[in-house]
């Protein structure tokens, strides 16, 4: 009997098995239809064999789907990341087949002649038609406008038999790019990297690179360059660029389309499912040469892939925290591995992890130098607040606003930089001190003036501001304290009241059009003032902007966890990188209470050296990452004493271990989330133990009950 292992979306760590009935042939990735309980659904055959009397009764395979089959380097891919991430191979194989969940868009409906047949009675009218039509299918609407005729003439021919309706199978066409369209004259360094890079897919084997340079200096020009001499060398080539943010795609996508002539495939949440079907099918069946996408991405069924780059590869949200918890960087680097790929890494502040790699000689390290053309780096000093306070209620200080005053008077523009979202990050009352906490979270309600609510930045939750404290009661009590981006906004507005301002942060632009739409019209200049989060401090070129004002650049550094300082330096170095470009010199003014501390010594010197020496000695004391490797497992559940009795399950269950320690299980940060209680667990252990298999050891130890929901988290990057 033969007894095919199929990869179906369950959280169990091993494929199930179903018998293959006889006449029906199947190999590793071909899509399947399989029965469990009533339901029939869609799997990937990981593995068929033989066996002999086996007494256990399996299930037949329903039959093979019509969609084409998963590379087996897609899902050697995927087994190897559910491995090494612990997610269920079944569920991480899902997400190689995101792109199916849609139908295929419907086919067109078109008319063309039935051989030479003519009409029994000829009008002008119809002559018309046959003869704009010729040997060409049309649609019918298309043929009818082009023939100056109605509709009824197109469709008399059909009933009477000289036309047919045939339909054409919606296929999208990927223009071929073309590598010598509009070449980029490259410097010396930029040339030298992109030779580098291409040098090495020639040599089509796994090949790492670290892609390093400030902001501006070109790394995006060089990798270009470099998929073009992929492509000149094999026109069949694939190449994924990963971005972490959708915001950046469509500056990438129109780059793309100037250099190669042809725009690339975009893939991430915000395309329509219809349209991933089309992507995901031209890309398994090699039409589609280069596609532009976020972490997902690196689950398309790519036949031909020789080259891979993740754009700002240090940045955060290439880790998925919920759902599939996956490192997007990570996870690239295993894919080009796996496919014998080169993989660019492209940052203008790197991760530790990235740079340890490279200083180890594992990533090839390369290096651009200056800014392209004369643009220089930005001017950074730190603004000490205890010598200069801004008033109270207020967050600018007169420094910052002088040289706002200044950067007006010019002409030019400013980017007030707060990572914060709304008006007053705590909403406290007056008279019993309560702070305002939303009711099923742990976490402090956020005031958004705009939309005039409170809102949970974790859940989402919101209410409207109440006229009394919910605690005791008193009435125009509750105060906003400290600042968000809106009240920063509300702070110039009245310093400036003739300067054009406006706010940038995932609330004013919700969607990639809105996003878009800002980024243009700062772009264009239209913008005096823009007061920004995150969102902002990415990859963007303003070529007017010529001051950036942090305003709290100690944020970050407070409470932080593992990465606290080391997202700190990066966040602001990328904010600040903004200013200047070309012709323009640029200034940053970073506001801090504690002008001393390393990370903003190492960012006024201009000195990333010293931030990463200091920063790596810190982790290697500490063996921690890249020194050492972490896990966390996360429990949660709406039950508080499953919770607990599964922690101490845990606890009891810890198997004996060498140069690997294991900490908890403690209240999680965020103790209570959505009414769920959370408790943490994190594992340490030195890079040379194999902590998956700790992992996988300790938790076949433990049965987790059905009301507790277990998260293996491996390299965490949120400590909450
Ligand atoms: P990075 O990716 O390092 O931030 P980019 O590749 O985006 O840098 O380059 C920054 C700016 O400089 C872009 O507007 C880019 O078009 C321009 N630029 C960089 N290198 C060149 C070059 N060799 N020729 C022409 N323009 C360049």
């Amino acid at each position: 009997m033969k007894v095919a292992s199929v990869l179906i979306p369950l959280p169990v760590q091993e494929a199930f098995d179903y018998e293959v009935p006889d006449g029906l042939s199947l190999v590793r990735g071909d899509q399947v239809a399989v029965p469990l309980g009533p339901r029939l659904l869609r799997g990937i055959v990981a593995e068929v064999r033989e066996t002999t009397g086996s007494n256990r009764r399996l299930k037949a395979v329903e039959g093979r789907l019509d969609d084409p089959s998963v590379p087996e380097r897609t899902v050697d891919f995927v087994e190897w990341a559910a491995r090494w991430t612990l997610n269920a191979p079944g569920e991480m194989a899902q997400a190689a087949l995101k792109g199916l969940r849609a139908p295929r868009p419907r086919p067109e409906r078109r008319v063309r002649r039935i051989g030479d047949r003519r009409p029994g009675r000829e009008t002008p009218a119809r002559s018309a038609v046959l003869e704009v039509l010729g040997e060409r299918s049309m649609a019918g609407a298309e043929l009818a406008r082009a023939a100056g005729v109605s509709s009824g003439v197109v469709k008399g021919l059909v009933d009477e038999g000289v036309l047919e309706v045939i339909e054409i199978e919606a296929v999208a066409a990927f223009d071929p790019p073309d590598p010598d369209h509009a070449p980029a004259v490259l410097t010396p360094d930029q040339a030298a990297a992109a030779e580098a890079i291409g040098a090495a897919v020639d040599e089509r084997g796994f090949r790492p690179f670290l892609l390093d340079g400030v902001t501006g200096s070109g790394k995006t020009e060089a990798y270009l360059e470099a998929a073009a001499r992929t492509l000149k060398a094999d026109p069949a080539a694939q190449i994924l660029i990963l971005l972490p943010e959708i915001a950046l795609t469509q500056a990438l996508i129109a780059r793309i389309a100037d250099r190669f002539g042809a725009a690339p495939a975009e893939w991430h949440s915000g395309v329509a499912p219809p349209r991933r079907r089309q992507v995901w099918e031209a890309v398994r069946a090699g039409r589609c040469n280069i596609v532009v996408g976020a972490r997902s991405a690196l689950f398309l069924p790519f036949v031909s892939l020789r080259l891979l780059i993740v754009d700002e590869e240090h940045d955060g949200s290439f880790k998925q925290d919920e759902g599939l918890v996956y490192h997007g960087r990570d996870l690239a680097v295993a894919r080009g591995r796996i496919e014998g790929a080169t993989v660019v890494l492209a940052s203008a502040t790197p991760s530790l992890e990235t740079l340890w790699n490279a200083r180890s000689g594992r990533y090839g390290w390369l290096r651009l130098g200056a800014r392209h053309g004369a643009a220089v780096l930005p001017d950074i000093r730190l603004v000490d607040l205890r010598a200069d306070p801004p008033d109270p209620q207020t967050w600018l200080s007169r420094a910052l606003r002088t040289a706002i005053a200044e950067t007006l008077a010019a002409g030019e523009q400013t980017l007030l930089f707060l990572n914060r979202r709304g008006y007053a990050p705590v909403v406290l009352c007056r008279a019993c001190g309560h702070r305002m906490t939303a009711p099923d979270t742990d976490s402090w309600l956020v005031e958004h003036r705009y939309i005039g609510r409170l809102v949970c930045h974790l859940t989402g939750f919101s209410m409207p501001r109440p006229k009394a404290c919910p605690a005791c009661g008193a009435e125009d009590s509750l105060v906003a304290v400290g600042p968000g981006v809106e009240r920063i906004e509300e702070e110039v507005r009245s310093l400036f009241p003739e300067a054009r301002i406006a706010v940038f942060s995932s609330d004013t632009t919700p969607d990639a059009a809105s996003a878009r739409a800002l980024i243009e019209a700062m772009t264009r200049g239209e913008i005096d003032i823009l007061v920004a989060t995150q969102a902002a401090a990415k990859g963007h070129n303003f070529p007017g902007l010529t001051l950036v004002g942090v305003v709290d650049a100690d944020l970050g550094l407070r409470g932080g966890d593992l990465r606290a300082a080391e997202r700190t330096y990066q966040l602001l170095a990328q904010a600040t990188g903004r200013a200047g470009r070309a012709d323009r010199p640029g200034r940053a003014l970073l506001q801090t209470w504690t002008p001393e501390h390393p990370v903003l010594q190492a960012l006024a010197a201009g000195d990333r050296e010293a931030f990463v020496e200091a920063e790596m000695a810190e982790r290697e004391m500490a063996f921690l990452p890249p020194y050492g490797r972490l896990a966390a497992l996360i429990l949660s559940s709406e039950n508080a004493q499953a919770v607990e009795a599964t922690a101490r399950a845990l606890a009891e269950a810890i198997p004996n271990a060498e140069r690997l320690e294991v900490y908890g299980p403690a209240d999680a940060p965020l103790a209570l989330v959505r009414g769920r209680r959370r408790k943490r667990l994190l594992v340490r252990a030195d890079r040379d133990v194999d902590l998956q298999a700790f992992l996988r050891a300790w938790l076949a130890r433990v049965k987790v009950p059905g009301s507790v929901r277990l998260t293996v988290d491996v390299d965490p990057y949120s400590f909450l």
